[in-house]
């Protein structure tokens, strides 16, 4: 497949990039992401990757647009509010880049979404059980998977290339004992920003999986923004772990 004209000039920042050329582009245009969750991290997320021109987007979130949304979810306006995110953030996507295919599931995420042929899955969720029902499915089927948090001041990312290693996965570093599961941005609060700074290092690990530069499977990066501080770990795989483990 080769660019159009139109292509050349939409993506001519891409394409001055040696490490990404029309080569990378070409991936980018043909891959198919799933993005779980339109709130405070999938608004940033589905912005950046239909810009940068991923092929094929799929949005799943069963929740509609409050009020209260509008200080960090950066897709909606107040005209948007009692309508379905997935339906408003397609309608923004559309406008955006007419290009970039945009598929939408209004409902929580389900098997029959994820049987679908995905390059890759990011997880913008807030909620732990769908987050741990992705990390298996992705790791039993070597999908690559992307995964943020927020809450308060603090962001959280990690990312597992399931396709070149499965020993490590985000069921072995949930703090399960955490209070933190019942705690989230509803009932606690967040920064808008702090969101989005998360978000947008979910969309460059998507963009980087995609072209073939990611090696920090299990790597977590934790950024304060209250302090302006980043953090970086090495996460330990847990032996007796339910989805990855050996023993
Ligand atoms: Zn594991």
């Amino acid at each position: 497949m080769s660019l159009t004209d139109s292509q050349f000039m939409r993506y001519s920042r891409h394409l001055l990039m040696d490490d990404i050329g029309e080569e990378g582009q070409t991936k980018l245009l043909n891959a198919h992401v799933l993005i779980v969750g339109l709130g405070g991290l999938g608004c940033p997320v589905s912005l950046y990757l239909a810009a940068a021109g991923i092929g094929q987007l799929s949005l799943c979130d069963g929740d509609t647009v409050d009020q209260s949304n509008l200080q960090r979810q950066v897709l909606y306006t107040p005209e948007d509010c009692g309508k379905p995110k997935v339906a408003c953030a397609q309608q923004r996507l559309n406008a955006l880049n007419p290009e970039s295919q945009i598929n939408v599931y209004n409902e929580n995420v389900t098997g029959q979404i994820l049987a679908h042929d995905y390059s890759l899955v990011v997880d913008c969720t807030d909620n732990l059980d769908a987050r741990q029902q992705l990390n298996a499915h992705c790791h039993q089927q070597k999908i690559s998977f992307v995964s943020a948090s927020a809450l308060g001041w603090e962001g959280q990312l990690v990312a597992f290339d399931f396709a070149h290693n499965t020993s490590l996965c985000l069921n072995c570093i949930i703090d399960k004992d955490s209070a933190e599961p019942t705690m989230n941005c509803g009932n606690s609060g967040v920064i808008g920003p702090v969101l989005g700074a998360m978000g947008s290092l979910q969309a460059t690990t998507v963009i980087r999986i995609l072209l073939g530069y990611f090696k920090q499977h299990g790597q977590v990066q934790r950024y304060d923004g209250k302090n302006g501080q980043w953090l970086s770990l090495n996460a330990q795989a847990d032996k007796q772990c339910a989805i990855c483990g050996t023993q």
